[in-house]
């Protein structure tokens, strides 16, 4: 069996990190993991049961009561909900108002940080996206980013990602969403956004796609070398 390789890319909302994570992997040909997928069912079981966001005696029941997985057949793998794809669910404006109230309780991060490193251990090649990938769940990662973008070419960048679904979007709404996430992520007392010691801060305001992923593969594969698929 190959041996085990762990990239962890952190940074705000906006950055590129979800595409940029899944195309990385898809070069390098290895598994991509959103964790941000899973803070977002954590907030849809609190939307759908009328839970206190802010309650761990509300919230702890409702993860142990049900399975947040990936469909891992799925390119990129599906986040689903007692089996059932909840990608549409999660995406919605009423959990993103609420998934950082979720994420910053520190029950919910003990639960999720074990689920990702259980993950892990069955996809031991991996690049694990979030806010605390580098810096409290893989700390030992192989290679370790940090990225960041100016904070209105992050709104715009959501914006056209939600239009790009077919959704109509409001972006002034979408911009103050950002920033209260960011607010909220970077000041939480567990596992707040910060760019893990040693990483590699790539500041993406005005790169494309392409250009992100040619800069972490390149830095990848300085690093690893033959560890990896060879580039295409
Ligand atoms: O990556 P995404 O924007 O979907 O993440 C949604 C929210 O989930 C973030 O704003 C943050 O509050 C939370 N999150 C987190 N730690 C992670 C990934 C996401 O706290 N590793």
């Amino acid at each position: 069996m190959a041996p085990r390789l762990i990239v962890t890319i952190d940074g705000p909302a906006g950055t590129g990190k979800s595409a940029a994570s899944h195309m990385l992997a898809e070069r390098l040909g290895i598994d991509c993991l959103d964790t941000g997928a899973m803070y977002r069912c954590v907030s849809v079981l609190a939307l759908r049961t009328g839970a206190d966001p802010s309650d761990p005696r509300d919230l702890m029941p409702l993860i142990e009561a049900h399975a947040i997985d990936f469909d891992w057949t799925a390119d990129p793998p599906v986040v689903r909900i007692d089996s059932v794809p909840a990608e549409q669910d999660i995406r919605t404006a009423d959990v993103g108002r609420t998934v950082s109230i979720v994420a910053a309780v520190p029950e919910v991060r003990k639960a999720m940080v074990q689920a990702q490193r259980d993950i892990a251990a069955e996809h031991p090649r991996l690049v694990s996206e979030g806010r605390d990938q580098g810096s409290v769940v893989f700390p030992d990662a192989d290679v370790r980013f940090f990225l960041t973008a100016e904070p209105a070419v992050r709104a715009r960048r959501r914006v056209a990602q939600l239009e790009a679904r077919g959704w109509a979007v409001d972006a002034a709404a979408i911009r103050s969403e950002i920033e209260g996430r960011d607010a909220i992520d970077s000041t939480r007392t567990v596992g707040p956004l910060v760019c893990p010691e040693g990483a590699i801060e790539i500041d993406t305001t005005s790169l494309d796609l392409g250009e992100v992923v040619d800069a972490l593969e390149r830095e990848v594969r300085n690093r690893v070398g033959k560890a990896v698929a060879p580039p295409c």
